[in-house]
């Protein structure tokens, strides 16, 4: 059998794996997904890892 690749999450900021039975990974980024500049905010480990390494310190 092959197995199924994951699709990734539609919201173009998010680095989620989405849903079986959704293109998004949560209702963040499906209702967020107009604002595609937005940082992700769905709360999954890939996102929060992605804000902790911002490079806050340059500003
Ligand atoms: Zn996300
Ligand atoms: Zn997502």
């Amino acid at each position: 059998m092959t197995p199924k690749s994951q699709p990734k999450c539609a919201h173009p900021s998010c680095q989620c794996d989405a849903r079986p039975d959704n293109k998004y990974c949560s209702t963040f980024c499906e209702g967020e997904a107009e604002n595609p500049d937005i940082i992700c905010g769905c709360g999954h480990t890939e996102c929060t890892d992605n804000l902790v390494e911002e490079p806050f310190a340059l500003a």
